[in-house]
């Protein structure tokens, strides 16, 4: 990894674009340079299709590069920017502008596969990338991590998880780390009798306790599929042996991570449960700047409570550690049908216990068309995110 070092009291304020500006990740990004006023210079801003706000947002950073996405709401986005100076684009081109344009970091936030190519584009010219969009590493870990090693670019973890180990993790010793271990809140259904998180609705799913969060990280913490794609991107960003990954209930979500070290140390990150804390350490690493955020009391909090992960309360765990195992692009496969599977259970048209049966379906099916080798490119990766989605809505229109 590069070692950029951008000290703060530099007179210059640090240059910052956003991928995904207007979702959860986006917001907060913009909350801390707020409250850090003129530290941080916003560049480019990037939305799907919410013009308005990305509109509103790029007015009061007074962003150089406003993008959408869909490029329907292009003509929405250049009339509510008129008259601001501010420059317009849209479509795949655009947001890899955005990616592009040289600043001092990048804070990738787009939700699912779909910023795999800008979050490249960023890495491909060498940028300080803050990373949130996991789904990146889960479909195109090998060739991600490769482009990230050729191009010299830094890659910083924004996951709160990841965040955690990057910072307890021993870098010039790996092999003195035994293990890492991810805690997992256990969600909105840690305690649903097994026969009620069937049919749990949209709403229930979405009521998580203690994070708040986009509508699809928040079904992937529901049904687990959130810990174990991290438990995936763990493995990219980590020197570490699939074996070596565990999961650990910890329903406070004050300890971040764990590191088991040989000599039986275990080094575990405590903060308040606020993503504003990792995003700041993205946007700063190897220096820290303070967070609006509540202090974290421990005497108040009194007790830390831990329990074992049942993966078969949540058997999307299982699925994910079985694609990590198998390999190949068995993760691709898995996140494009969960990425599916979400947007028909959060559209009704699936009940929540569905989404890790079609998934599984999926997989198995895939093993068996032998659709998991590896793939040497991202048009392979493309074909195989294309077949999983198929292959998930064909599934999922046989259940109807
Ligand atoms: P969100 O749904 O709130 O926001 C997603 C952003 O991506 C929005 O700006 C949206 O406009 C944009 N977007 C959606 N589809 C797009 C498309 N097809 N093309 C371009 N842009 C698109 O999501 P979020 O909760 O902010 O999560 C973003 C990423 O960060 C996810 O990968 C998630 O797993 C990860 N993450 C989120 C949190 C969290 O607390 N929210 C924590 C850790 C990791
Ligand atoms: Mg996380």
């Amino acid at each position: 990894m590069a070692d950029i070092h951008l000290p703060l009291d530099n007179s210059e304020p640090r240059t910052v674009s956003i991928l995904g500006a207007t979702g959860s990740i986006g917001a907060s990004t913009l909350d801390l340079i707020a409250h850090h006023g003129s530290r941080f210079c916003v560049d480019a801003l990037t939305a799907n299709s919410n013009a308005q706000l990305l509109a509103q947002q790029a007015r009061q950073f007074k962003a150089k590069l406003a993008v959408v996405a869909d490029e329907a709401a292009y003509c929405e986005l250049c009339d509510a920017l008129s008259g601001s100076g501010i420059e317009v684009a849209a479509g795949k081109n655009g947001l890899n502008e955005a990616a592009e344009r040289p600043v001092d970091c990048v804070i990738a936030a787009i939700v699912g596969t779909s910023g795999l190519d800008p979050t490249l584009a960023a890495i491909k010219k060498g940028q300080r990338v803050g990373l949130a969009n996991k789904e990146c590493l889960v479909c195109a870990g090998d060739l991600f991590m490769d482009e990230v090693n050729r191009s010299q670019a830094t890659l910083v973890p924004v996951d709160s998880e990841h965040s955690a180990i990057f910072q307890l993790f021993d870098f010039d010793h790996p092999e003195r780390v035994e293990k890492i271990i991810l805690t997992a809140s256990g969600g909105p259904f840690l305690k649903t009798p097994l026969e009620a998180i069937q049919t749990a609705t949209p709403e229930m799913a979405l009521r998580h306790p203690n994070w708040e969060m986009g509508r699809k990280i928040s079904i992937d913490s529901a049904t687990m599929m959130n810990k174990g794609l991290e438990l995936i991107e763990a493995f990219h960003l980590f020197p570490i042996g699939v074996e070596q990954l565990d999961v650990l209930i910890h329903p406070n979500s004050v300890i971040h991570s764990l590191v088991q070290y040989c000599d039986g140390a275990v080094l575990a990150h405590l903060g308040t449960p606020d993503m504003c804390i990792p995003i700041a350490y993205a946007l700063t690493w190897p220096d820290r700047i303070s967070c609006p955020v509540e202090p974290l009391d421990l005497a108040q909090i009194g007790t830390l409570h831990f329990e074992e992960m049942s993966e078969d309360r949540f058997p999307a765990l299982a699925l994910c550690r079985q694609a990590l195992q198998t390999g190949g692009v068995a993760p691709t496969v898995l996140n494009a049908a969960n990425e599916i599977a979400v947007e028909e259970y959060l559209a009704g048209k699936i009940r929540f216990g569905d989404i890790a049966r079609i998934i599984g379906g999926v997989m198995d099916q895939a093993e068996q068309e032998n659709m998991l080798e590896k793939a040497s490119d991202l048009h392979e990766i493309a074909a195989v995110d294309d077949y999983g989605r198929e292959r998930a809505k064909s599934a999922i229109s046989k259940l109807a």
